[in-house]
């Protein structure tokens, strides 16, 4: 394994040097085959384990942790950083460099009071969501590899350790330009653009205002990622400007969940008391973050200040009008219509308030509607309680979906690989969690295999199909780590 690390040529205040602190009885209890084949890495390293726990630093490899700043909740915290994060360094690839970044592994300079370790649960957790988000289609970090440390933390009880290996385009976020923007350190914000620009948006080099088009291409890769998280029922739970990506990828796993029932209120992180980021709420927390980026770049968009505010504005707004735009082009492929076509709008709109009404599940939900097109209803009524408006409703779209699509058994495969047939849901990841605290991790295998094939049924996993009954649904999720 041979990394380097380009971030290190920014100046000191952008990062501690740190080695991570090692462990007493490290075992590997997932590693993503795949993953480590694409990025390069020998899976057969002998040293892997050592490298992943933290007890080794791989050749190559200047361990740091990254400076940053940030918004949570909408107050400005103006000292964040990894405080339970080490990057070791970069892997080169044809597809670009790739971060890889160890969570859990030991005290920084950052970590205020916190021990900079992660319990084991959180780890399993992001290990899963991630990965099913990647298969998903949905830019996300990845996850390389789990380690149980052997150790114990100390959370409302005593929870066994872990370390996640994490694999991202970078881990720059909207924080970090937040940092030195709001120490009108206005140098070290350059500095920032530029390396950002140059490691994800090289193209936009010799525009005239590269500036502007970074704030254009963040906003136009976040909307791609929201637009994706509102299609698949996603809620990220944190969306702090700390947890809000350069890169567009989902980032920092904490108390994100997806939904069962559909409701744009929905809500489950304990934290998030006024439902800030509730799901329905994304977009427009989204633009909010981007509108702090843009803060921190304004100075940097025009000489004259009334001019910069104009561009940046125009980007706001043609952020919230596209990204409307993709979710609903998402949402009427995910029941096979044109999302150009402003009578379609109202179709999805009405399904969705049905679907609202009746608190169907909403993976389940659309899924089951392109069965309808092959006679078979059972799954989708099962759904809704009040059925003469679902009746109603199934007539319009049909005519709509047939006088659109001249052959309905390719509808039917298009749709099945646009609406999964599995998530990760929170009861299954929480029993995964209860089996991996008494040493058993098969379950969490399987689980990681059911979401890295998402959009195939296979009999041996149709229970993951299932929503929780009353009894398993979990109303709360933390940030727990
Ligand atoms: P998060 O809400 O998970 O994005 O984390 C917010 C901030 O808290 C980041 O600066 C983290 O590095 C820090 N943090 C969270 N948990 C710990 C921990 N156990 N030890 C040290 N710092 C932590
Ligand atoms: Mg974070």
């Amino acid at each position: 394994m041979k990394l380097s690390n380009s971030y290190i040529g920014l100046p000191e205040e952008f990062y501690q040097l740190i080695k991570p602190s090692p462990v007493k009885n490290p075992s590997l209890i997932a590693f993503n085959e795949d993953l480590a084949i694409s990025l390069g890495l020998d899976a057969e390293n002998s040293s892997l384990l050592e490298y992943f726990s933290g007890n080794k630093v791989p050749r190559g490899s200047t361990p740091i942790a990254l400076n940053y700043a940030g918004h949570q909740f909408g107050n400005f915290v103006h000292q964040l950083g990894d405080g339970r994060a080490i990057l070791l360094g970069e892997v080169s690839t044809n597809s670009g460099s790739y971060d890889l970044q160890l969570k859990g592994s030991g005290q920084t300079m950052f970590s205020r009071q916190g021990d900079g370790r992660s319990a084991l649960g959180p780890v399993i957790r992001e290990y899963i969501l991630s990965e099913a988000m990647h298969h998903l289609g949905i830019p996300t970090s990845r996850a390389l590899a789990a380690v149980a440390t052997g150790e114990y933390v100390a959370r409302d009880s005593f929870e066994p350790g872990g370390i996640l290996t994490r694999v991202a385009k970078s881990h720059l976020r909207v924080g970090t330009f937040e940092y030195f923007a709001s120490r009108q350190q206005w140098e070290d914000v350059k500095l920032l653009a530029d390396f950002a620009i140059q490691r994800h948006f090289p193209e936009i080099r010799e525009s005239d205002n590269h500036y502007l088009e970074l704030l254009k291409k963040v906003a136009d890769k976040q909307s791609e990622l929201v637009s994706k998280w509102m299609s698949v029922g996603f809620i990220h739970g944190v969306m702090n400007t700390d947890n809000f990506t350069i890169s567009g990828e989902t980032i920092d796993y904490g108390p994100c969940a997806f939904l069962d029932e559909y409701d744009p209120g929905k809500v489950f992180s304990s934290i998030d008391q006024n439902g800030r980021y509730a799901f329905g709420n994304q977009p427009s927390i989204a633009s909010w973050n981007l509108a702090s980026l843009a803060g921190c770049l304004i100075a940097f968009i025009n000489k004259d200040s009334d001019k910069a505010n104009e561009l940046a504005t125009e980007v706001l707004d043609n952020f919230s009008v596209d990204t409307n735009q993709r979710i609903l082009d998402q949402m009427c492929r995910k029941i096979g219509i044109n999302g150009s076509k402003e009578e379609n709008h109202t179709l999805l709109r009405n399904f969705l308030k049905i679907m609202l009404k009746n608190q169907s599940d909403y993976t389940i939900t659309f899924r089951a509607l392109p069965q309808v097109l092959l006679g078979d209803s059972d799954d989708l009524f099962d759904q809704f309680k009040e059925r003469a408006e679902l009746h109603s409703w199934l007539e319009d779209w049909q005519q709509t979906v047939r006088a659109e699509n001249e052959d309905v058994n390719l509808l039917v495969n298009d749709l099945n690989e646009i609406n999964p047939a599995y998530i990760p849901r929170n009861h299954q990841i929480q029993d995964v969690i209860d089996l991996a605290y008494e040493n058993n991790f098969s379950k969490m295998l399987e689980m990681i295999e059911v979401v890295q094939d998402p959009f195939k049924e296979k009999d041996k996993y149709s229970s993951y199909m299932n929503a929780p009954t009353e009894d398993q649904k979990v109303k709360r999720t933390f940030c727990g780590t």
